[in-house]
């Protein structure tokens, strides 16, 4: 037996995808009650400029999820030539579509293209990314809207896996607007102790190791190595980067084994629940549209 007492914590490694799953079954049971009730099903639109591989992936998994809970779906694409002009007009005619509920636009976008720009050109109601400034306004408030997915996803990890959040503290490195930002309001939202890491943070290793909750969204891969975890702590990788062809996380979840309470694998952890969540604000949206319940 190994002499380092930190050996001594039984690992829990998340599944993301069986979380998923269930979630998806439940929505879909739900898109099924809209459409026996006479109703249409809720519709995704979304939107691709360019032709980066990794973002037409992505495009095509989100598209047979809604597929898969009998949602409908609809994809724009333009070239990456396309001006900001040319965008701004898409998401207009969309936002005009009474038959689309949610709208995506995949980033990141090509070089010269401003994403603020065109989140904020958004209908809000169907702004399923969470990101036009309306979104962010009402979860900075606390008031129901729209909220970023993979922030919501690891809340629904961190809630099924019951981790205790109210009064611990919880460290996020990374404070983008999709993931960050959002996953810091969420934690303090749910009474956990919030500190935000970034690019800037001194003793970013000393913080870590303070916390009962690690969130690792900085893209940087293997960042958070086995000596920043707390015994028992909870740690969710969101990070993905490739390295040599592989894809790798924030966390050298490996590593950590034996001294987290829990860890996210960067495989079928928080990606699933990410287009799990996308699924969910579909429909949110498509309900508060209708009206229908
Ligand atoms: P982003 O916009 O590039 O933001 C990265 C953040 O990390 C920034 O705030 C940056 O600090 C910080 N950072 C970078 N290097 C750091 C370091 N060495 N130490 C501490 N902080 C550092 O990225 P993002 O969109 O938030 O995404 C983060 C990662 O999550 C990426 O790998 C992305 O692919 C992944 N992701 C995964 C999912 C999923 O579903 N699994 C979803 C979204 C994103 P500054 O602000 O100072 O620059």
């Amino acid at each position: 037996m190994s002499s380092d007492p930190r050996q001594a914590i039984d690992t829990i490694v998340v599944d993301g995808l069986a979380l998923a799953n269930e979630i998806r079954k439940e929505l879909s049971e739900a898109v099924g009650r809209h459409v026996a009730a006479g109703r249409r099903p809720p519709k995704l639109a979304v939107v691709l400029v360019g032709d980066d591989p990794a973002s037409a992936s992505y495009i095509k998994g989100k598209r047979r999820a809604c597929e898969r809970i009998g949602m409908d779906s609809l994809e724009e694409r333009l070239l990456a030539t396309a001006s900001q002009a040319d965008v701004l007009a898409v998401v207009a005619r969309l936002n005009g579509d009474v038959s689309v509920d949610g709208i995506l636009v995949q980033l990141p976008l090509p070089a010269g293209l401003d994403p603020n720009a065109v989140a904020e050109a958004l209908d809000p109601e169907k702004d399923v990314d969470g990101l036009h400034p309306v979104s962010a306004g009402r979860l900075l408030l606390g008031l129901p809207g729209l909220t970023p997915c993979t922030p919501l996803g690891i809340m629904a990890i961190l809630e099924r896996y019951h981790v205790p959040l109210a009064g611990s503290s919880a460290v996020v490195i990374g404070r983008s607007n999709i993931v960050g930002k959002p996953i810091s309001l969420l934690l303090q939202r749910a009474n956990a102790t919030v500190t935000m890491c970034h690019s800037r943070t001194r003793d970013l290793r000393e913080r870590c190791l303070g916390a009962d909750v690690l969130v690792a969204a900085a893209g940087v891969p293997r960042l958070v190595k086995r000596d920043w975890v707390k015994p028992g702590a909870a740690v969710i990788d969101v990070g993905v980067s490739e390295v040599d062809g592989v894809l790798t996380g924030d966390v050298d979840t490996e590593a950590v084994q034996g001294v987290a309470r829990l860890v996210t694998p960067h495989r079928r952890g928080v990606g699933p629940m990410t287009i799990t969540m996308l699924l969910r604000n579909t429909l949110a949206a498509y309900e508060a549209r209708s009206g229908a319940r």
